[in-house]
This record gives structure tokens, sequence and C-alpha cells, in this order.
């Protein structure tokens, strides 16, 4: 009885260090006190997005399709774990990538320098999918390396992983001139291959990274305001889908990393993912 308590008492210490600690590792310096004791909100589990009218693109991104306005959604219960071993994935993955080649299947071919794919664990339990490459990223041809990156990799950190463990890729692979949002057609394009990639790697989680990977994975132009903090089905692996703000947005609005710090701790929760001891 005592060891129990001390247990958890033992646990919650240690989930507030994590949490002190990557508040720290975010900038922020303080919080508000006295805050009315409310209860959070409550996350409805995979509820998908409502229709809002023309503008939601569902249509545009088949097949397969992703979490659409009125679309059968896949059960929690759908994901399987991957049949694939490590080496087998990697394999498809090195595949896939041949596949692409010197892709010229879209305009945004003409102004890239590299591809940049995606890289990771191949059977990562939690993928991270983003938007579309920087400039960065052209230059050096891996995903999320820039400014946005390195912020990332504070947040993997604090949720004690490291971008080893996870994968990390993106909705389109080349990057936009001037880093303009990709086109729903670009998207479409190069959907096939993330998909493709979801579906090799066959993470238990994403981390969908932004308004612009969840209007391709979630089929819906809701403001990210709206659709964080709970999860959806990925219908093609059942894989749980958390949508959260871009770490290029964190840079730019700091009061947001409080909320994906929310979001993240949701996922880690369902990863049963130990956190670390604070130093
Ligand atoms: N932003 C993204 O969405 N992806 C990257 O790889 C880098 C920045």
């Amino acid at each position: 009885m005592a060891g129990d308590l001390h247990a958890q008492l033992h646990a919650v210490v240690q989930d507030l260090a994590v949490h002190v600690r990557l508040l720290r590792e975010f900038g922020v310096r303080a919080v508000a006190r006295a805050q009315p004791a409310t209860e959070p909100e409550p996350a409805p589990q995979a509820e998908p997005p409502r229709a809002t009218g023309a503008r939601d693109q569902a249509h545009l991104f088949a097949p397969p399709a992703p979490s659409l306005p009125g679309a059968p959604v896949a059960p929690a219960s759908a994901w399987r774990p991957n049949p694939l071993e490590p080496d087998q994935a990697r394999l498809e993955l090195e595949g896939l990538r041949r596949h692409i080649g010197d892709c010229t299947r879209c305009a945004l071919s003409r102004n890239r320098r590299n591809v940049v794919f995606g890289e990771g664990d191949p059977v990562a339990r939690l993928a991270l999918v983003g938007e579309g490459p920087g400039g960065e990223e052209d230059r050096t041809g891996r995903p999320f390396v820039g400014p946005a990156g390195q912020l990332l990799e504070k947040i993997l950190a604090a949720m004690g992983l490291t971008r080893e463990q996870v994968y990390i890729c993106n909705v389109v692979k080349c990057r936009p001139p001037n880093n303009r949002t990709p086109e729903d057609g670009e998207m479409r394009t190069c959907g096939q291959f993330l998909e493709k990639q979801l579906q090799i790697v066959h993470p238990r989680h994403i981390l969908c990274l932004g308004g612009t990977a969840a209007r391709y994975l979630l089929g819906t132009e809701q403001p990210m305001g709206k659709l964080r903090g709970r999860f959806f089905d990925h219908p093609a692996t059942g894989a749980r889908i958390m949508p959260t703000y871009h770490p290029a947005y964190l840079l730019r609005n700091e009061d947001a990393k409080r909320p994906v710090w929310e979001d993240v701790k949701r996922v880690m929760s369902e990863m049963e993912q130990p956190v670390e001891e604070a130093p």
C-alpha cells in the first residue's frame, strides 16, 4: 500500500520534472498562478473532422482515403503490429526511394535541389509528419534539420526520444519555392509516397505537424486550434494521429508551446513512453 503510494508519487514527480524541463527548453519562464481548477477538456475519441463546406478537400486525397468527413473511420483496433522485420522495412523504404527517383511528377521538382524522402527507424512506433522541406532540408536532403527541426529535436528529447527512434517525413518531398504552402495537386501526387511510407513503417502513432499536414492526413481545413488535442485514425494503417502545431509556428508563437506539450503528453501516455528522470 505504502509502496503503491510511493510509486505513484514518484511518477507524479517525474512527470512534473519533465514538464518543467520541457517548458524551460521551450523558453517558458513563468506560469500563471491561481488558475481556477477546471477539468481538462475531454478528448473525444476519433471523431472525424466536420465538413466545412466546399473548401473541405476530402476528395482530393484519395486513395487511400484519410479520415474524411462521412468516410468510414477505421476503428482504433484496426492497427496491428508491423508484420515487417526492421531489415525488411528498411529494404522496402529503400525500394520506395528508388521508385521515387529523380522525381519530376510535379512542378516542385523544378526548383528543388534534393528530394527529401524521410529518415529514422524503419519500424518506428511514432512517425512525425510535416509539410515539406525548407531551405536547409533542400540543401541536405534530410527532413527537419533547420531551425524548426532543432526545436522538434527538443520536443523529442523531452519525450525521452531521439530522431533515430522515430520516423520523420513530410507530405511533399520537394521544397516549394520560397517555402510556399504546397498546392493540393502537389500534395496529392506526393501523398501517395507518404502513404506508402506509413504503410511500411506502420507506426502506432503519428504526430501531425501543422495545418498543411493535417489538411492532407485528415482531409480538413479546420484550424489547428480546433483539431489539436484529440486523436484521429489513419484509415490505411489504423495509426492514431495527433494533430498539433508545427514547430516553425512555435518559433513565432510562444503561447503555442504549452498546447503542443499537452498534445505530446497525450501521445506519450498512449505510447506508454516512460518519462526520463530530470537531471
Ligand atoms: N518544415 C517541415 O514541414 N518539414 C521539414 O522537413 C522542415 C520544415
